[in-house]
């Protein structure tokens, strides 16, 4: 049975890169007017409230969204994600926080459809509560990654596929990159995204090896860490592999990573950009 809960976790430093590099994403598919779909494996609540329980007890969000929403000079990068949280909070405090769903209904165009899937009880209600009335977006309890290849290639025939694991199951870190392997097979031009955490480096290696020994070209790996590996209890860093990422995105992480690691960590983290599979020449 699943036990974790996103609600402990909404906002922290992880999201915020992954939620900042999955805005920027869905607006590089809306530079063409052709309709795209938005899938989301591992969809969560949908929203967070930061009132909640989860969050109160472990206030991640503090030093994650908490540091950045109201900055001064916030690089272009971030503007888009950054405003989109500020338009959940209509006062002056920070109290809710949208997840990956509700981020990216807030920024698709009428002609783009999202699906998302969701495996506890507990969030599917809430997720599909959310969504209940809207037309654009499907909700489904169900296991996202079991299904994925099911919706591929899908018919609007481009797409951003996110993959955001908990890896609360161990063996998630294998699962990945066998669906992926098999999701690019069915949809080869799609964009895929999928998030990783930095807990064991070796385990978060292996992974990116045997990503990379699959041969899918275009693989950018782009990863923050806000401690050194093994210098905390529980997560140091996170990152996302894109595989077809747009083109601008490399760039446009080369010029925010430096940003947020300053706001996120004053400095003392790391970062990288950089490809793990290039593009085929
Ligand atoms: N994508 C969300 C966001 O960015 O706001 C956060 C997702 S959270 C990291 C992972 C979620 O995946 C949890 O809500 C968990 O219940 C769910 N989950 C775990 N295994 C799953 C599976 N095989 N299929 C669908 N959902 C799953």
């Amino acid at each position: 049975m699943l036990s974790y809960r996103h609600g402990f976790h909404a906002g922290n430093f992880a999201d915020v890169l992954k939620h900042s590099l999955l805005t920027l994403t869905i607006n590089a598919l809306k530079q063409k007017d052709k309709p795209f779909v938005y899938i989301d494996t591992h969809a969560g609540a949908g929203k967070y409230s930061f009132k909640s329980e989860f969050s109160q007890k472990t206030g991640e969000y503090e030093q994650g969204i908490g540091r950045v929403w109201t900055a001064a000079q916030p690089p272009v990068e971030i503007k888009d994600y950054l405003s989109a949280v500020r338009a959940e909070n209509t006062g002056k405090q920070l109290v809710r926080y949208p997840g990956s769903p509700q981020l990216v209904r807030r920024l698709i165009r009428a002609q783009d459809r999202m699906q998302l899937s969701e495996l506890h009880g507990k969030d599917y209600e809430i997720l599909h509560q959310l969504f209940a009335t809207d037309k654009q977006v499907s909700v489904a309890k169900e296991d996202g990654l079991e299904r994925l290849s099911k919706k591929l290639p899908p018919i609007q025939k481009r797409g951003l596929i996110l993959i955001d694991p908990s890896y609360e199951v161990k063996s998630d870190y294998n699962k990945v990159v066998e669906v992926l392997e098999n999701a690019h097979r069915h949809f080869a031009t799609g964009i895929y995204g999928l998030w990783y955490p930095i807990i064991d480096r070796s385990v978060t290696d292996r992974m990116l090896q045997r990503l990379k020994a699959t041969a899918i070209p275009k693989q950018l790996r782009i990863e923050h860490c806000v401690a050194p590996d093994g210098a905390l209890r529980g997560m140091t860093g996170s990152g996302m592999l894109f595989i077809n990422p747009p083109w601008q995105l490399q760039s446009q992480a080369e010029a925010l990573l430096p940003w947020l690691n300053q706001e996120l960590t004053d400095g003392q983290g790391t970062w990288k950009v950089e490809w793990l599979v290039p593009e085929l020449v």
